[in-house]
């Protein structure tokens, strides 16, 4: 509809989406612009309300998909549930969860699978790859048996065991590397050569993690948004979404971005805090956060944009707090999620001097509790 061009985060070339683009020449990680003077002509207040609450709720932000190709499992739309014990104890008066854990794979990645299943739909494809912590894996499985698409993970070794079974259970060929994220995704643009579909946090991932923003607009005027970083696609993806409401007119708030990681793969908050442009790889990754140990950000430099063009911050945490954090959760909330999940509120109990008592602040729980026994 009104997608335009894969645009580069480095170099600023440009790039028609007629054909699949996963890198610019340059190397960087690449954005898909849209015109959205056209888009401000198709959508208002009223269209939106007129909707369900949901991922397809933002259509006209979304890349094209050929009718028949949109496989869609009622992603998105997830509630925003105001903390009553835990905001108490860190003496805040209006903290919330954002609770991603309930989408049908148990993830946020449902939403960028929605749209990443289309595309290779669209464009042909009939056996995919891609690299994967656990998450999105489970989730392209889950999106390909609906959409009977072949689908290949690799996983690191240290991937947890349910995650694995999800896969399987979906039906998707899984094969294991010695080594982490990084190895896999080597292997699987390898496999890339040989003819099978990449996906992965590429393009079309982060337009549908966008819809995170979307909603969390709408559900309230955030001050401060908290999410765990990996790839850094959440984070690129939400903020986008943020923005987009404010260019089409929808809406002018814009929050603060938080990226949290855990202290053993602290990439963009190295970067952050040293005030650098470059990410520097980590060499050897060590946390149990395995949902975010990636240890060269593809979208690292844009989650690294969206901290810094927002004013808000990035950090790191170790996995004692990360841990401390996902109990808290369980036992004091109700509210069961995974490990990595617990970082965010983590980096929020670690930095509480920087949040104030009164500003809303949204603290996103990327996955369900149910996929690791950490
Ligand atoms: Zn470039």
């Amino acid at each position: 509809m009104f997608e335009k061009s894969f645009v580069c985060g480095s170099c600023g070339s440009e790039f028609p989406t007629t054909r699949m683009r996963y890198r610019c020449d340059c190397g960087g990680s690449l954005d898909i612009s849209y015109d959205y003077s056209k888009i401000r002509g198709k959508i208002s207040r009223e269209i939106l309300d007129s909707r369900i609450f949901g991922h397809m709720r933002y259509r006209e932000f979304l890349p094209v998909i050929n009718e028949g190709n949109l496989i869609s499992m009622g992603e998105g739309g997830t509630p925003l549930l105001k903390s009553e014990s835990i905001s108490q104890q860190l003496g805040l008066e209006n903290l919330y969860f954002k609770l991603e854990n309930l989408n049908p794979s148990g993830s946020f990645k449902d939403r960028g699978s929605a749209v990443e299943v289309g595309k290779a739909l669209d464009r042909g494809a009939e056996k995919a790859v891609v690299a994967s912590t656990g998450n999105m894996g489970a989730s392209l499985s889950a999106y390909s048996a609906k959409a009977n698409l072949d689908i290949k993970i690799i996983v690191p070794e240290k991937v947890p065991e349910i995650k694995l079974e999800q896969m399987k259970r979906h039906g998707a060929e899984i094969e294991m590397i010695e080594g982490d994220y990084s190895k896999a995704e080597e292997k699987a643009w390898d496999l890339k050569e040989k003819g099978f579909y990449l996906m992965g946090d590429y393009a079309y991932r982060g337009e549908g993690e966008k819809t995170v923003g979307h909603e969390i607009t709408e559900q309230i005027k955030a001050d401060k948004v908290v999410m765990p970083v990996g790839n850094g696609t959440l984070m690129h993806g939400t903020y986008k979404g943020v923005k987009e409401f404010k260019k089409t007119g929808l809406d002018e708030n814009v929050p603060e971005m938080i990226g949290v990681q855990a202290k053993g793969c602290s990439t963009v908050s190295k970067a952050f805090k040293e005030n650098k442009e470059k990410i520097e790889p980590v060499g050897n990754v060590e946390t149990d956060a395995g949902a975010i140990a990636c240890a060269d950000p593809l979208d690292g430099k844009f989650a690294l944009e969206a901290v810094r063009e927002s004013n808000g911050f990035a950090c790191d945490v170790s996995d004692r707090k990360t841990r401390h954090a996902r109990d808290l959760l369980a036992r004091d909330e109700g509210i069961y999620v995974e490990f990595t999940s617990g970082a965010a509120l983590a980096g929020i109990i670690e930095n509480i001097e920087r949040f104030d008592k009164n500003e809303k602040i949204v603290c996103v729980l990327t996955g369900h509790g149910l996929k690791d026994k950490l």
